[in-house]
C-alpha cells in the first residue's frame, strides 16, 4: 500500500498493508487532515520517524467483525488497559501507549491502519467524511471545558486563531462564554470575525486587558508568555500548544501571581461527534483545500503556509 512516510524527509512509499494485532481491526483510509502537530514533528517534535497523521474518517473492513463496513473515526491514543493510568480513568496517559502517527504507531496517511475496535466510533450517517475528520481536533477542544470548569461570568481569552484555535472559540461561543480570540495575523483575526466570532488582531490587545482563563493555542513558543502577561493574579493558563522547540516560561511570575497551568491534549470523541452531527459547531469553513493522496506532498507544502487552515487528503480521489 502507499504511505506518507517521515524519516528526514517525507516521502510516498510502499509498505506493507498492516496485520491487525488481537482486538485491531483494519481500517481502510477514506479521508484524513495535515495538523499542527504533523507540521511540527517535521520540524522534529517527538523524534517520530514513520508513517505521519492522526486525523481521518475511515471504512472498517475487517471481515465479520461487528463494525464492518462502517465509517469510523478513530481515537489516537492506543492504550494497555490494565496499567495504574488506564485502570484509573487515564487512558490517554497510558504508560505504555502508542499514539496514531506521533508515537510509536503507523499513522493515517496511508491506505489502510490498523486500530484497536474500542478506539473507534461510528460516523452518523449524516455527517460528510470530510467534516467527520475534525472529531478529533474538535475533542482536543472540548477538552478544555472537560477538564476547566469556567465560570460563564467571567472573561476568556484565547490566543490564536489557527485550526484549532478557531475551535476552541466555536466551542466557547456555543457556551455562551465571554471569549475573545486574539491572533498576530490581521488576516486571521478577520478571518475568525467572518465566522461570526469574537475576533480581533493582538494589536488591539492592550498590555493591561487581562483575563480569569487565557488559552494558548498559538502553536509557538511565544504564546505562553503572552498569555500569562495578560492573565488576571490567580488566572488559569490552558496550555494547547506542542512545539518542536520548547518555551521557557519565567516561573517567579507563576508563584508571585499564584496563576494556574493547566496542560490540555486530547479530549473525548463522543461529545465532538455529537457537536458536529447536530451542527452545533461547523468546521466546514475551515477546510482551506483538498488534495488527492497522490499530492501529498504538496498538501504538506500548502499546510505550511500562514493563511492555510485545515487540508484535506481525499485518498480515494
Ligand atoms: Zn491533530
Ligand atoms: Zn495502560
Amino acid at each position: 500500500m502507499q504511505a506518507l512516510f517521515f524519516e528526514n524527509e517525507l516521502i510516498i512509499k510502499n509498505i506493507p498493508i498492516p496485520e491487525p494485532e488481537p482486538g485491531e481491526v483494519l481500517v481502510k483510509v477514506l479521508y484524513s487532515a495535515i495538523c499542527n502537530t504533523d507540521l511540527e514533528i517535521i520540524k522534529g517534535y517527538m523524534g517520530f520517524r514513520g508513517v505521519l497523521g492522526h486525523e481521518f474518517t475511515g471504512r472498517v473492513i475487517s471481515d465479520k467483525h461487528p463494525l464492518e463496513g462502517k465509517t469510523v473515526v478513530g481515537e489516537i491514543n492506543c492504550s494497555c488497559g490494565r496499567c495504574y493510568l488506564c485502570l484509573s480513568g487515564r487512558r490517554t496517559h497510558c504508560t505504555g501507549r502508542t499514539v496514531l502517527g506521533i508515537a510509536g504507531h503507523q499513522g493515517v496517511f496511508a491506505d489502510f491502519i490498523s486500530l484497536p475496535a474500542e478506539n473507534l466510533h461510528i460516523v452518523p450517517d449524516t455527517l460528510e467524511g470530510p467534516l467527520a475528520v475534525f472529531t478529533e481536533p474538535l475533542a482536543a477542544a472540548v477538552e478544555i471545558f472537560e477538564q476547566l470548569h469556567m465560570k460563564p461570568s467571567k472573561p476568556v481569552f484565547i490566543f490564536g486563531a489557527g485550526k484549532l484555535g478557531l475551535l476552541v472559540s466555536m466551542v466557547a461561543r456555543l457556551q455562551g462564554f465571554d471569549y475573545t480570540t486574539f491572533d498576530i495575523s490581521d488576516e486571521k483575526a478577520s478571518f475568525a470575525s467572518g465566522l461570526g466570532l469574537n475576533a480581533k488582531p493582538l494589536s488591539e490587545l492592550e498590555p493591561g486587558e487581562k483575563a480569569e482563563v487565557c488559552i494558548d493555542c498559538t502553536g509557538s513558543s511565544a504564546g505562553l508568555e503572552l498569555a500569562l502577561s495578560h492573565l488576571w493574579p490567580g488566572g488559569t493558563l490552558v496550555l494547547k500548544t506542542t512545539v518542536a522547540e520548547p518555551a521557557k516560561p519565567d516561573l517567579n511570575s507563576i508563584v508571585i501571581n499564584e496563576f494556574t497551568i493547566l496542560g490540555s491534549r486530547c479530549g473525548l470523541f463522543k461529545p465532538a461527534l455529537r457537536l458536529l452531527e447536530r451542527k452545533l459547531v461547523d468546521p466546514s469553513p475551515l477546510i482551506s483545500e483538498k488534495f488527492a493522496f497522490n499530492d501529498i506532498i504538496k498538501a504538506f507544502e500548502c499546510a505550511q503556509k500562514p493563511s492555510s487552515h485545515k487540508i484535506i487528503i481525499e485518498h480515494n480521489a
